[in-house]
């Protein structure tokens, strides 16, 4: 876990701690904590040094992290300028192959337009795939068009 993502379970419930306290816990500077104080995280009003109740840490932090979660679900791709998660235009995804068993989804971005690429085993294909209507390129070799003579060895 990064300190971007400070652990919840660090922090106790039944303690009350410092700005400084905060920041050695979640090995952070201070202020990072500070910065968590003017986004929601209450504080004990007007005490100096001012309080926080591990509580209202952990609560804090849990809200957050989940906010942040960054795992992408089914028919969702990661897009790197919204730092999300997010569904691509249309719900239209290609997939482009990269060996034979692994490629990207290549989609656009339904809330920036910026373009968004997830890398996918082709046999996980159905598992990612969601909603999406993805378009697999004409070259790849198919199992149903593969397992019928050609054309040209018909003539042969
Ligand atoms: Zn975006």
């Amino acid at each position: 876990m990064s300190k971007r993502h400070p652990n919840p379970r660090l922090a106790k419930i039944h303690r009350n701690y410092t700005v400084e306290e905060v920041a050695g816990v979640f090995g952070v500077h201070r202020n990072t904590v500070r910065e968590w104080v003017k986004r929601e995280l209450p504080t004990s009003d007007g005490r100096r040094p001012m309080l926080i109740l591990g509580h209202d840490l952990v609560a804090f932090l849990r809200a957050r992290r989940a906010k942040n979660k960054r795992t992408c679900q089914p028919g969702e791709i990661y897009c790197v300028r919204c730092r999300a998660p997010r569904a691509p235009a249309g719900d239209m995804a290609d997939y482009q192959a990269v060996t034979a068993t692994l490629g990207n989804l290549i989609a656009i971005c339904s809330t920036c337009e910026a373009m968004m690429y997830r890398r996918v085993s082709l046999a996980r294909l159905g598992e990612v795939r969601g909603q999406l209507d993805i378009t697999l390129p004409q070259a790849l070799p198919h199992i149903d068009e593969s397992a019928q003579p050609s054309v040209n060895s018909d003539l042969e």
